[in-house]
């Protein structure tokens, strides 16, 4: 568990009591323990008031705050207030504000505005992370560190491009180097001065989302990720510099697209992410987006760090979180590997930007409301729940890549299609595995590879070193690989791979992609099966990429059905040592990945933990000989479920009902098995 203080699923959220008044905080610990809150993140926005001018700090207000919480026994997970720096210090020093993507200086304001190389913003944030260390390291509210706040974005300025400069000096050692894996012979790019070498924005190669030069922009995408790492771990220093035992996290964004969190995670002691899913955001989004979050660190459970408990504020339409399914949403990141459950906010501002967010204190002040009512009673199942979730696992046996530098290249290409959406591809083959109970993880590419009987790398389209030879030797012992159209294609500097598509794959793949054709969004082309495979039979619809291939050994499971390259492959598998690599060359309908990986779990054993109705998820989380299954109901209509017959009990965690047979679900409701494993 990550803190041994507080043996449960944490419950609570982010609580700004710097907002409200003695009576108002008064009455929200009142509130508190009525719904059963007993984690308050606090201190996350509190820099200006901390810090009023460069060498006052001021902590009687974050001193009766801790104590507070810690007098009604709330603990607290501590942020360093460093998510937005104060006014005065943009005044004061100038290059503590970002130069955004049209080259244009930033002025005080909004939140994630400053910038990553300023030797202002470094130093202060270090100074005031040790200071808030050393004040509450003995605090007994303590329980959990929060560096800043939503890490993002991106600073073009001067400093930036000083420090952009040694990053590259670092990584190539000599401009000849760069001059190559940039391809700067391409118009006329050559640099024979590390200081002609400038930020690649809206000033230079890039408009929007797109640029004249994939390289450059690509390594300065990992050195803005890496920039902003190294401002989160000198705060991480100093707080465990008097806290080696306290973890320490930061706040992610799931798919966010700016930062490598693979590489983030590796400096955080847990991984936290914020939830907000909206309306119409399908559910298995969402599961995907935890199995992503609980996959940075290898399966270790994560912090549900944010969600709101009714609607959020910066949609265009904020709908409301109908009745039971905020409470649903929290079972399934539990589901999938959280161990807490954490709002943003506990009581609704009144002010500013975030005053139609959701809170589990509404603006009416009390307690006698539809939202408060529903987390109250989660927080009572959570507080009968108790320990006996904490650290139980989810074990997979298939798992499917996502890559963060595969996604720039993807995203920053010029061509062959703007249609091309690599997370909705991955969503896709997700989605399938989904529909199918065949529980999934999501790994990077440093994973092990060998835990898993299945991976699939949808677009896989950049190959760094080393790759194409982990994925040879998976396939080589027995595994079973599938990867898509537009793979293969580049190396890490986005420069292509001649000889050939799918480049350094081809061998294992046994194909070679001659030419990739783009759909408009209202074409289609068809996969015919030449035979029937498992489900799969006729003719189903692809769209958005169709790679014209052709086979270089690989058995040939499907074609094209119209256009020109009627006839040609687009579906096939290549016997490989001991396994198989799959290669789908389109973009196929929704019934064709769920019938093709249904086949392919089928013959390399991988079942699925449940048959459940639709709209029915289930996921298994085990820890030493126990089991957990969670069934969840995703519908607005009940659900039955049949139980296969077993000779061990199963009890419903949230009722003590002993369960078998046929089971009905409520609506949005949740259920989870207790077993004894038998295995
Ligand atoms: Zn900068």
């Amino acid at each position: 568990m990550f803190n041994e203080k507080l043996p449960k699923i944490w419950y609570g959220g982010d609580y700004n009591p710097e907002q409200w008044d003695k009576e108002v905080i008064h009455e929200d610990l009142r509130m508190f323990k009525l719904a059963g809150i007993d984690v308050a993140t606090v201190n996350v926005f509190s820099w200006a008031l901390i810090q009023p001018s460069e060498h006052v700090y001021h902590f009687d207000g974050l001193d009766a705050i801790m104590d507070n919480l810690a007098s009604k026994g709330v603990s607290v997970c501590l942020a360093t207030s460093t998510g937005a720096h104060p006014a005065w210090m943009a005044r004061e020093f100038p290059d503590v504000t970002r130069v955004d993507s049209e080259g244009r200086k930033r002025k005080f304001g909004g939140r994630h505005n400053s910038c990553p190389n300023s030797p202002t913003y470094r130093k202060h944030v270090a100074l005031l992370a040790g200071k808030i260390a050393e004040r509450y390291k003995d605090h007994p509210a303590l329980l959990m560190w929060h560096v800043s706040n939503e890490y993002g974005g991106y600073c073009y300025c001067e400093n930036c491009a000083a420090a952009f400069r040694k990053w590259l000096q670092n990584r190539y050692g000599s401009l000849d180097k760069l001059n190559k894996v940039w391809y700067t012979a391409f118009w006329g790019h050559t640099f024979y001065d590390w200081e002609e070498i400038v930020p690649p924005n809206g000033l230079s190669e890039e408009w929007g989302n797109r640029t004249n030069f994939q390289s450059i922009s690509l390594d300065y995408r990992r050195f803005q990720s890496e920039s902003l790492l190294e401002c989160y771990s000198l705060e991480y220093d100093e707080l465990k510099k008097h806290t080696p035992n306290i973890p320490v996290t930061t706040n992610l964004m799931g798919f966010y697209p700016e930062l490598n969190y693979f590489e983030w995670a590796k400096r955080m002691d847990v991984v936290s992410w914020d939830n907000y899913p909206s309306l119409d955001t399908p559910v298995s989004f969402t599961a995907m987006t935890h199995d992503l979050m609980r996959g940075l660190k290898g399966g270790q459970p994560f912090m549900l760090m944010e969600q709101t408990p009714s609607q959020q504020n910066w949609q265009a339409y904020n709908s409301l979180k109908r009745p039971g399914v905020m409470r649903l949403w929290s079972y399934q990141a539990v589901a999938h590997g959280a161990d807490t459950v954490l709002f943003f906010q506990l009581r609704r501002s009144i002010g500013a930007c975030e005053k139609y967010h959701g809170a589990v204190i509404e603006h009416v002040g009390h307690e006698h409301t539809r939202v408060f009512r529903e987390c109250a009673e989660l927080g009572r199942e959570l507080q009968l729940l108790g320990d006996g979730l904490l650290d139980s696992r989810l074990e997979s046996k298939a798992a499917v890549l996502y890559d963060w530098e595969n996604r720039w290249g993807v995203e920053l290409s010029s061509g062959p299609s703007v249609g091309l959406k690599y997370v909705d591809e991955v969503h896709k083959y997700y989605d399938a595995l989904y529909q199918l109970n065949i529980q999934t993880d999501m790994i990077g590419i440093e994973e092990a590879f060998e835990r898993y009987d299945l991976i699939i790398a949808p677009v896989l389209y950049m190959i760094k070193p080393g790759l194409a030879d982990k994925i040879e030797a998976f396939v080589q012992r027995g595994g079973t690989f599938i990867t898509t159209f537009f793979s293969g294609i580049v190396d890490e500097n986005d420069i292509v791979t001649t000889g050939g598509y799918p480049g350094k794959l081809r061998p294992l793949l046994g194909i070679w992609s001659e030419e990739i054709d783009a759909l408009y969004p209202d074409m289609h082309n068809q996969i015919v099966m030449k035979t029937e495979f498992g489900p799969l039979s006729g003719e189903y619809s692809c769209n958005v990429l169709c790679d014209l291939i052709h086979s270089e050994g690989a058995e040939v499971l499907a074609e094209y059905g119209s256009d020109f390259y009627q006839g040609m492959p687009v579906l096939t598998r290549n016997k490989f040592g001991a396994g198989e690599a799959w290669y789908v060359a389109s973009s196929p309908e929704a019934s064709f990945l769920q019938g093709l990986l249904a086949k392919i779990c089928l013959d390399k054993g991988i079942k699925p933990l449940l048959v459940t109705p639709d709209g029915v998820e289930v996921t298994k989380r085990t820890k030493n000989d126990q089991s957990y299954t969670f069934l969840l109901n995703h519908n607005a209509a009940p659900a039955t479920i049949h139980l296969p017959e077993s000779e061990v009990e199963a009890t419903d965690l949230l009722t003590g009902n002993i369960l078998s047979g046929a089971i009905e679900l409520a609506a949005k409701g949740v259920i989870i098995l207790k077993q004894q494993r038998n295995e």
